[in-house]
């Protein structure tokens, strides 16, 4: 996952701002590491002087003369304001994922939220400097000789201050800015409301049959009784593998109504005025405003996209659950031919037993974490032709923090990674990439990114080695994938540096290298057995390979209902029956799955709230994904050449030219979805 931190609100408002002798500049490992605070007093005086200088650089730029704009004094400044702003604060954010220290978290989180409003009132409504910036615009751009990326630049920041309202007279502008705000509300409730839910049963041991001793004995206990919880430890286990069919039942309802009844009320409220915002802003539905700014362009299109694959994936699903129905556990009883939601899971898990025979601890084996690290690294170096060495520091916010240099070979500094790998009490406990300062190239030559990579690797001790699944070797790559992004990907504007791209393309870059992790010859390469150093066997890794297209067909249904549905949710129209559009979709498009009327999903969609209509993204990104892993692989996957290519006309032109353009470059035709379904088997 790519994690936004303030940069993102300033790529959905416009871009921004500074002047030459003030940028920040990476020379040396000691910049990067000085980008990140180290204490409480540092954090508020770095947040004090991103506010000043960001004031008083935009204030300079709204005072030029209007016959006197130019491209390099209106929009490169506002770009350089805005690199110098996003370096000083992003590091604040940051901080409040990763440091071990209450008080320098909190300390970050509060000026965080200071500074998130500053830049959306600074950078993005901000009358004055969008009235420079379209008079720039308008009058001198035209006559100006611009570079294509400079073009590109201000058509994209011209639309980003329409979708923001900025054109609009005063009172519907007003109008929006209300809006606006209370949506910020109503969506950080509708967040809380679910990471708040903790709903819990109390059941006793027999009602666990199946879960094994372990998982017992970790669970909290009232008296006799256990006590389970809609956390994912412990609900994926016991929908998976626990043989009481009440038990799954009970919990599977618990899941499905977390949050519910409360956000059912103000995902009503969010609709309707993401509704009422769109047509204030000259949109025809949310779904067109939120879908405007995308490659995917219009819901029309992503509706189209989504039927294609959905139909495609029908035919697979229906073998899939042939397969499953002539082999199904005795205690599970179809109804109406389609599979109880209770029971999915675990009917899935017991076919796997039994026909896959593949165990995650015995493939972890093959994964030692030291060793694993090496490799991958190893195969980032030499698909893009790049080094990566480790420098020895101290001082970091945690003892298990690395620091790692990129460069190429001709010893050019590409940027700094910061790697910050294992679980420690109060860290942010998902995986994520975060660039605390974008790179950018300067007179030809490049100022570095700096750039973290979170994760939550089991940790080596002296006595045990720690070994990571499949899953987490995939997710190392994929996160590495959005570092590498960001540091082949400097450009000459720094806000379309890197992973500054659409929201539906960023994860295609790391999309792409997830697919390292399932070719033989790489497997090969990156496996080494904790006692005996041999590689994977032949045998294992094709489980791996072929585990992927187990069911294939029901994960594309199963994730075209769900961007189906935010597509739904998001059309023209403030009152929406959310019940009856999520039985709807489902069943149109789950085709051997039961709808259960308990079933109120949408009050813990969190993604609602975050990706609106933007849910296609996550299938969107992939099948593009696949059609270019699969051009890539014709040349080889640890083949620099193709690497080579592949940075230069994809990556490395960050987010200066329309994706689109990018894929046909880098294909030499349109994208298509064959690759997808060939990788599927759909
Ligand atoms: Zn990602």
């Amino acid at each position: 996952m790519k994690k936004y931190t303030l940069s993102m609100l300033l790529i959905l408002l416009p871009a921004c701002l500074l002047t030459g002798e003030k940028k920040i500049m990476i020379k040396s490992h000691q910049d990067a590491i000085a980008l990140l605070p180290t204490t409480t007093q540092q954090i508020k005086k770095r947040a004090q002087q991103a506010m000043s200088e960001s004031k008083k650089a935009l204030d300079e730029i709204i005072a030029i003369p209007s016959e006197k704009r130019t491209f390099d004094n209106t929009a490169r400044a506002l770009d350089t304001a805005s690199l110098k702003f996003n370096s000083l604060t992003t590091p604040i954010q940051a901080l409040e994922y990763v440091h071990p220290n209450k008080e320098m978290r909190e300390t970050a989180h509060e000026q965080s939220i200071m500074l998130n409003k500053f830049s959306i009132d600074t950078f993005g409504y901000n009358l004055p400097l969008y009235e420079a910036f379209k008079n720039y615009y308008k009058n001198n751009a035209p006559r100006e000789k611009l570079a294509k990326t400079e073009r590109y630049f201000l058509d994209e920041s011209m639309k980003e201050y329409k979708r923001a309202g900025l054109n609009l007279p005063e009172e519907t502008r007003n109008k929006v800015a209300q809006l606006s705000k209370e949506l910020a509300q109503l969506s950080q409730e509708f967040s809380a409301n679910i990471a708040k839910d903790t709903r819990t049963l109390a059941i006793s041991k027999d009602q666990l049959a199946g879960m094994s001793d372990d998982f017992i004995n970790a669970l909290n206990k009232e008296g006799e009784r256990y006590i389970i919880n809609t956390t994912y430890p412990i609900y994926i286990p016991i929908m998976k593998n626990c043989t009481v069919e009440a038990t799954r039942k009970r919990m599977w309802e618990l899941f499905q109504n977390r949050a519910y009844p409360i956000n059912k009320d103000l995902l009503e409220q969010i609709i309707s005025k993401r509704d009422q915002l769109s047509k204030l802003l000259g949109f025809d539905s949310y779904a067109h405003l939120d879908l405007d700014s995308q490659m995917v362009g219009s819901p029309e299109s992503a509706e189209k996209f989504l039927k294609t694959l959905i139909q495609k994936a029908d035919r697979k699903e229906a073998k899939e659950f042939q397969r499953l129905k002539a082999d199904l556990p005795t205690t599970i009883k179809l109804i109406d031919d389609k599979i109880q939601p209770w029971d999915k899971a675990f009917i899935e898990e017991r076919y796997k037993e039994k026909h896959f025979n593949v165990d995650d601890e015995k493939i972890a084996q093959y994964f030692p974490i030291q060793n694993t690290l090496t490799q991958l690294l190893d195969i980032y170096q030499q698909f893009f032709n790049i080094t990566l060495s480790e420098i020895p520091v101290s001082g970091l916010w945690h003892e298990d923090v690395k620091l790692i240099k990129a460069t190429k070979k001709d010893g050019a500094v590409l940027g700094y990674l910061f790697l910050d790998l294992y679980p420690r009490d109060n860290k942010y406990t998902h995986a994520c990439e975060i660039d605390i300062k974008k790179g950018q190239i300067i007179n030809g030559s490049i100022d570095p990114t700096v750039a973290i990579v979170i994760a939550n690797f089991p940790k080596p001790t002296a006595k045990k080695p720690a070994l990571l699944k499949h899953n987490d070797v995939v997710t190392f790559f994929h996160e590495f994938g959005h570092a590498i992004h960001d540091i082949l990907g400097a450009t000459e504007l720094s806000s379309q540096a890197g992973t500054s791209v659409k929201r539906d393309f960023v994860e295609l870059p790391s999309q792409i290298l997830e697919e390292w992790m399932y070719d033989s010859e790489i497997l090969k390469k990156v496996s080494s057995h904790y006692k005996t150093g041999k590689p994977m066997p032949e045998e294992m890794i094709n489980k791996i390979i072929e585990l992927k297209k187990f069911n294939s067909g029901g994960f594309v249904q199963r994730q075209g209902m769900l961007a189906t549905l935010a597509l739904q949710y998001f059309k023209n129209g403030e009152q929406k029956d959310l019940d009856e559009i999520l039985k709807n979709t489902y069943n149109s498009i789950i085709k051997h799955g039961l709808f259960d009327s308990d079933n109120h999903f949408y009050a813990s969609f969190g993604h609602l709230t975050g990706y609106g209509a933007k849910y296609y993204g996550y299938l969107w990104s992939k099948v593009f994904a696949l059609d270019l892993f699969e051009e890539i692989k014709k040349h080889g996957l640890l083949n620099p050449e193709i690497g080579e290519v592949y940075a230069a006309k994809v990556i490395g032109k960050g987010g200066s030219d329309d994706p689109n353009n990018l894929l046909r470059d880098f294909l030499g035709r349109e994208p298509n979805q064959k690759a997808f379904l060939r990788n599927l088997g759909l």
